[in-house]
């Protein structure tokens, strides 16, 4: 395309598929990635020879284009991973998905009666406006089985209330999946089955998904694109609503500008309004301010034990310690240890940028993560032998209840502008898989590529979809929709 050239801002998933789009196509493209590594919250870091994701990423989507996308730029380095976790609640391992013996026999008698009984309710007189996760789960699953299995993790994550989580949130990720039909299929194991969340195998790439988006880095610049590291975007300079060039500063703090005739951002929508020169509109600001994220903190630890538990991870459910998820990468794929005689775990602990826990010094973390990690009875703090803590801020964006109201605000001023395009997780403020996000960036390519007005914005705004039911094989990934949805 001549005279076209397009600077993307990060080297994400979704930052990197629309750099491979349009440098297959020959388009002059360069990529600014503030980190030093590309892979954004996919990259896995390398410690010592063992892998380590910001929490596991598994492999698995409804697009077909994106497995197409996954499986050239990989090939045979995927391995097939069964699927294999649990939920830790009052000192007990509950399968998830649940299944009813093991949570008969875990709950007990009295616990399993008053799961009926508050399921009965719950259809007899449902919440009639539901307006908060809590109301759209006790609708589905009644109040107890709320409290046990919903409410102390989804409070982890997000640090606020269920109540005040909206319910577009719960609809998004559980969709398909109530009481009712968990027990059914747990039961009878129907052929067509059409829960959405209970997958039981995924792909996974060998040394984990930092590998997938590394190869497409490699991919675009052996294409002629450019991708510049440790370059942090601090400026989209703009003549009303058509932006000329960006200004970005390099590891050295020095500070340089780029032109270029089309941009794609996958930088926090917040960020972005912010970073417009001249300002956008006061309101546009504090729309972003109203917007925000919860963050994760990572204890990677390599234990001294050949096996912890046979799961791909674990939820910490139990109020009693902070712990929220714990990751076991050597049953991700094998190749994520340096030597398979020891284990290395992922400890997650969800936090606020800049609360208490996040800014405790490193060591206090990592002795806080050995205590809990012992107390839940997973492993004891004597057989770790090092370990590091990782801040990932920003991984996820909170759907507070109202927070549409300011994205719309934000949302309607950005669609203004004719040559910038937000793409991706933060880039659209959406609970985003990589593939969704990587959907994103190859749409933002095509409607610069072909002039077309795909929207951007649709991509995972249907309430319905989040896990489908996929078949995985070891060489292609197989997409079953599921027949009625
Ligand atoms: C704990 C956890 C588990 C997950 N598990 C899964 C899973 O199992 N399966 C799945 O499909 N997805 C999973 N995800 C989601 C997946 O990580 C994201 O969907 C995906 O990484 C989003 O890609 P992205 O390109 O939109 O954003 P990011 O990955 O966030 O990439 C954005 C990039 O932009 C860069 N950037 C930001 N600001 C600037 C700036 N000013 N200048 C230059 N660069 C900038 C960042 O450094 C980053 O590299 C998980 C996420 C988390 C947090």
């Amino acid at each position: 395309m001549n005279g076209r050239k397009v600077i993307i801002i990060g080297a994400g998933p979704a930052g990197l598929a629309a750099g491979l789009q349009l440098a297959k196509e020959k388009v002059e493209v360069e990529i600014f990635e503030a980190d030093r590594m590309v892979g954004g919250i996919s990259k896995t870091l390398n410690y010592n020879g063992n892998y380590f994701d910001f929490g596991g990423h598994r492999f698995f989507s409804k697009f077909d284009e994106v497995n197409q996308l996954w499986s050239e730029t990989l090939g045979d380095d995927f391995v097939l991973t069964p699927r294999l976790s649990r939920i830790y609640y009052k000192n007990k391992f509950f399968d998830y998905p649940l299944k009813p013996l093991n949570a008969l026999s875990n709950m007990g008698l009295i616990d399993t009666i008053s799961v009926m009984v508050s399921y009965v309710k719950s259809r007899i007189v449902p919440v009639k406006e539901e307006n908060s996760f809590e109301d759209w789960v006790s609708n589905r699953f009644g109040r107890k089985l709320y409290s046990m299995f919903f409410k102390t993790y989804t409070e982890k994550v997000w640090g606020i209330p269920c109540n005040s989580i909206g319910a577009d949130w719960a609809a998004q990720r559980i969709k398909g999946l109530s009481l009712y039909s968990a027990v059914c299929n747990a039961l009878f194991k129907p052929k067509n089955n059409d829960i959405k969340t209970l997958i039981d195998q995924f792909m996974y790439p060998k040394y984990g998904p930092g590998m997938m988006y590394e190869k497409m880095g490699k991919i675009i610049t052996a294409l002629g694109g450019k991708i510049h590291k440790n370059c942090k975007v601090t400026r989209i300079e703009r003549d009303g609503y058509t932006v000329k060039s960006i200004r970005y500063v390099d590891s050295e703090n020095f500070e340089s500008i780029a032109e270029a005739t089309d941009f794609i951002s996958s930088m926090p929508l917040t960020e972005l309004v912010k970073v417009m020169t001249p300002s956008l509109d006061e309101t546009i600001i504090k729309a972003a301010d109203s917007l925000g994220y919860r963050s994760l903190i990572n204890v990677d630890i390599i234990f001294d034990k050949e096996q912890i538990f046979p799961d791909n991870w674990i939820y910490v459910h139990s109020p009693e310690v902070k712990l929220g998820r714990v990751q076991n990468f050597k049953n991700w794929s094998q190749h994520m240890v340096s030597d398979s005689k020891k284990t290395a775990l992922g400890l997650e602990y969800f936090c606020t940028e800049d609360d208490e826990f996040w800014c405790l010094p490193d060591e206090k973390i990592k002795e806080i993560a050995l205590m809990e990690i012992e107390k839940v009875g997973l492993v004891e703090e004597k057989y770790a032998v090092d370990g590091y803590v990782v801040r990932v801020p920003k991984a996820y964006p909170v759907y507070f209840t109202g927070y549409e109201e300011h994205l719309n605000a934000i949302k309607s001023e950005i669609t203004r502008f004719k040559n910038i395009q937000p793409v991706g997780r933060y880039g659209i403020y959406r609970y985003n898989n990589m593939d969704h996000s990587i959907m994103t960036g190859l749409y933002a390519a095509r409607n610069i590529l072909y002039n077309k007005t795909n929207d951007i914005w649709s991509i995972n705004s249907e309430p319905d979809y989040h896990e489908i039911n996929q078949k995985v094989t070891r060489k292609r990934f197989d997409v079953v929709l599921p027949e009625k949805s």
